[in-house]
């Protein structure tokens, strides 16, 4: 009786609500008991993506098997393409990345009813209305491009659409920014997305001169780059972000190794809830000063209480209490807390 539902699913990976009901109740009862509590948790994983309240679905992204209609897009003006190449692209990292951009959340790019959601590439439009973002993956990268309808393509967005993608794949991939699984590359062209018949993928170290001659092109088609064409686009603002108050230029390695300052964790302890109990332990903070800071805070709420715990272990650590590893105690909970938000305050 739900042979169509069933189709639609297998083709474009979108399950309804009573699909999914319907299935955990054949199979087990006890799923289908615990749906309230196990859906969540499987949207945390990335494996399906909540559709919002209209449409009443969830978005499996492994079952989608529509394939991109490149040419539909080609005539827009748009960024050059940026890619992350992995040494190894960590299964499921891009259905995870989309999932994670649709409860950002993300609105579909439209073709006439359908979002533009495809095996390998899904379009989003960012927030302005005006950019929208191209994520696609191939064997062995995955690959970022911004267009718009009408205009220019706006710089500075595109750098902001860079933070917010590359922060979710260090969260996902479980690295921290200076230490990535991944390498920065471009394309030699603007066309060709996800298509390495079109254009190649260079890497990041090679734009050093102004212009120089595509060495990946097959010699029937080389052409000339124009560094700054393919970089401008994709710039990182770091090193004005990276001044200290000294006026001292600060490497992300370095921040890693210091100690977190009293407004840095004041801004952490905003983003950890419920389990900060959990995270003093973690930190190796012991019960019964966890306990003593909640009864001496009481009245200043849990805010002051988790600044209390997060400052009781930098003054117990001393040297060693760093922001290293601060995040690494606090990732083993990034289930419970939003460590893309905490992240960012060491990196921001
Ligand atoms: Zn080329």
């Amino acid at each position: 009786m739900f042979a169509k539902e069933w189709r639609e699913f297998n083709e474009t990976g979108e399950l309804t609500d009573t699909l999914l009901s319907a299935v955990w109740e054949m199979n087990n009862k006890g799923y289908i008991e615990h749906k309230n509590e196990i859906l969540p948790y499987m949207q945390k994983l990335g494996l399906l993506a909540d559709m919002g309240e209209q449409h009443n679905k969830w978005y499996v992204p492994c079952m989608n098997k529509i394939p991109f209609p490149a040419s539909s897009f080609t005539e827009y003006p748009a960024s050059s393409i940026l890619c992350y190449e992995f040494d190894v692209l960590p299964a499921g990292i891009f259905h995870r990345l989309v999932a994670t951009c649709i409860q950002i959340p993300w609105e579909f790019f439209s073709d006439e009813d359908r979002g533009c959601i495809y095996q390998t590439v899904a379009i989003f439009v960012f927030p302005d209305l005006h950019h929208n973002i191209m994520v696609g993956m191939t064997k062995t990268d995955i690959q970022l491009q911004v267009f718009v309808t009408e205009g220019e393509v706006d710089v500075s967005t595109c750098h902001q659409i860079r933070d917010r993608i590359e922060s979710i794949l260090h969260n996902l991939s479980n690295t921290f920014q200076n230490n990535s699984g991944f390498h920065v590359a471009f394309k030699c062209k603007p066309a060709g997305f996800c298509d390495s018949k079109e254009s190649a993928v260079i890497k990041e170290s090679k734009f050093t001169r102004a212009t120089f001659q595509c060495p990946s092109c097959p010699a029937r088609k080389k052409h000339k780059i124009n560094s700054s064409d393919v970089t401008k686009y994709w710039k990182q603002e770091q090193q004005k972000k990276d001044v200290d108050k000294e006026g001292k230029l600060e490497s992300p390695a370095e921040r890693l190794e210091r100690t977190p300052t009293d407004k840095e964790l004041l801004m952490v302890s905003r983003h950890i809830g419920a389990i900060f109990q959990l995270i003093g332990i973690g930190l190796e903070v012991d019960s019964a000063t966890v306990e003593q800071i909640k009864i001496d805070y009481q009245s200043q709420g849990v805010r002051t209480q988790i600044f209390k715990i997060l400052d009781t272990w930098r003054k117990k650590e001393g040297r060693q209490a760093t922001v290293r590893k601060l995040l690494e105690v606090i990732k083993d909970f990034r289930g419970e807390v939003d460590f893309g938000e905490i992240e960012r305050v060491f990196n921001p």
